[in-house]
């Protein structure tokens, strides 16, 4: 692909929804056309609208284009927005609000919320690795509206939600939301974030000890203000702390308030932010792009 130096000369190569069209038939297929109802590659492409191929199977004969089965089907919003929305959300080092995105794409705010989480969506790792080496283990609270606080205290629950993550040392991130907290939740988040017998960093909290038997299992007391153990200088839990840093300013500096439902979306953002943050920024946004299969409906994100 092209690389880009700024968002201008990217704005000026994807100009026309042909230009994205050709661009993401290329991303998803790699230049083998594969039908998404039954994923023969026996498929034609029409003459007379090079955008519709049409597939050969005899049991299956259906029409479809490249967006077909991705975030961008039926979308009412051209490609090259979508396009260059990506490329923003991808690239921009701490993220944007939708207020801003709106401006930005000339569309309204609502559909620019639409579109981020949309895009968040393809920031998900479809097949994440096992965490192996050091890996450092700890739990937050994040997000929760001021508007609901006083609801969320009656029922006796706290308005923030929390968020546990594993940081490998060197490495990347693993985040999962867990609205009601509890140690098998803990337990199995870590058996499948984290390959048996690395080392395991966590602070002194008892949540950690039945799991951490299956782990070379360091603590560092916070409750003694101690942050890197005395004796020990690698037991220390600031990496995946860096992360909560980083994933509370997006959220709070910039979103303001984002609800448990959609705070799993914000960690993915966070989490692609951190993963890929020696990549160049063309290959943040080939990667989301390559990851656009799946469909979040508009209904389905504001049902309760
Ligand atoms: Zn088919």
């Amino acid at each position: 692909m092209k690389t880009f130096k700024s968002i201008l000369q990217f704005a000026k190569h994807f100009s026309t929804d042909e230009i994205c069209r050709e661009h993401l038939e290329q991303s998803r297929w790699n230049g083998t056309p594969c039908c998404p109802f039954c994923a023969s590659i026996n498929v034609v492409r029409f003459a007379n609208n090079n955008r519709v191929f049409k597939c050969r199977e005899k049991v299956c004969r259906k029409k479809f284009s490249v967006t077909v089965g991705t975030i961008y089907e039926n979308s009412k919003v051209p490609l090259t927005k979508w396009y260059l929305a990506t490329y923003i959300l991808t690239t921009h080092s701490k993220g944007i609000s939708s207020l801003q995105l709106a401006e930005m794409l000339d569309v309204t705010q609502k559909t620019a919320w639409f579109l981020t989480q949309r895009i968040r969506e393809m920031l998900t790792v479809k097949a994440p690795v096992l965490l192996n080496g050091t890996v450092e283990i700890d739990e937050t609270f994040v997000g929760g509206s001021d508007k609901n606080r006083h609801e969320h205290k009656k029922k006796g629950i706290g308005s923030k939600t929390m968020v546990i993550g594993a940081v490998q040392r060197g490495g990347v991130v693993t985040t999962k939301v867990i609205p009601q907290v509890t140690k098998e939740q803990i337990d199995t988040f870590i058996s499948e974030t984290v390959e048996l017998n690395s080392n395991m960093v966590t602070d002194e909290s008892h949540a950690y000890t039945n799991v951490g038997k299956n782990y070379n299992h360091q603590r560092v007391n916070h409750r003694r203000k101690e942050y890197v153990n005395k004796e020990n200088k690698q037991i220390h839990t600031n990496t995946i702390e860096g992360f909560w840093n980083i994933l509370k300013k997006q959220i709070d500096g910039i979103h303001h308030s984002v609800s448990p439902k959609h705070l799993s979306r914000y960690c993915n953002e966070a989490s692609f932010r951190y993963n890929n943050r020696e990549n160049a920024q063309d290959e943040k946004f080939e990667l989301a792009v390559t990851n656009c299969e799946g469909r979040l409906k508009y209904q389905d994100l504001i049902a309760e």
